[in-house]
């Protein structure tokens, strides 16, 4: 009984320690959020197509057993990559270089990393595009079917593009969370994103990645009517 409430009790204060964290997770993103935004002088309709995909957990660190790294994200970035290009969609693949254990790039801790300082620029020096940011990782869905789980987050301008996804491919949709610095930070400069994890448990075919490309094709194809996603 006593090592039960003990537990317990170690439970509780963990859960308020995690509560801590996200708070000030999250009073760290409003901060960082206020102030930019990417604005453009040439017309929506006129604007080339730019999409980045960001790998923060393409680092792998030898002998730890855990999920050290994103496995199948980097690779399946590149794949993307090439099916944009052969569309002539004009893309970048940035890859992190830190592994999540000693940074994670996809939280507001790592604002100042190289890796963000390479992404503001990119989103700066290409605002007369149209950008679309895809966010790639991948883990295990043992419990979906799909090679592509999409998210919602709370800054909501990519949802429109995760549901596509999903009903494509048949997947349900996870919440995300502000924590996912990544896609929620170039979100609140009104760039769209969206954050794809690609299913481990999948073999995951060529096919299916020409599928999500044509989707994002015909996102942007349609860019200047839907990109706000219902948000605002
Ligand atoms: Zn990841």
């Amino acid at each position: 009984m006593e090592s039960q409430s003990g537990s317990d009790a170690l439970k509780s204060l963990l859960k308020d320690f995690e509560k801590d964290i996200l708070r000030a997770q999250k009073e760290q993103m409003e901060e960082y959020m206020t102030g930019f935004h990417v604005k453009s002088d040439v017309p929506c309709g006129d604007r080339k197509p730019f999409v980045i995909i960001t790998v923060p957990h393409a680092k792998c660190t030898a002998g730890i057993e855990k999920h050290s790294c994103d496995y199948y994200a980097a690779e399946s970035a590149r794949i993307l990559s090439s099916k944009l290009n052969a569309d002539e969609i004009d893309n970048i693949v940035l890859e992190g270089d830190k592994n999540r254990f000693d940074i994670d790039l996809n939280r507001v801790e790592s604002k100042d990393t190289e890796f963000h300082f390479i992404l503001n620029g990119l989103i700066r020096q290409n605002s007369d595009r149209n950008i679309l940011l895809i966010d790639m990782h991948s883990g295990r869905f043992k419990e979906n079917d799909s090679p592509f789980v999409p998210f919602h987050q709370p800054i909501t301008l990519g949802n429109q593009i995760a549901d596509t996804i999903a009903t494509e491919f048949k997947s349900n949709i996870p919440e995300g969370s502000i924590d996912n610095f990544v896609v929620n930070k170039v979100m609140s400069w009104d760039v769209p994103a969206i954050l794809i994890e690609v299913n481990e448990e999948k073999d995951v075919s060529l096919e299916q990645f020409s599928q999500l490309r044509d989707i994002i094709v015909d996102y942007m194809d349609d860019y200047c009517t839907v990109k706000k996603g219902g948000n605002k």
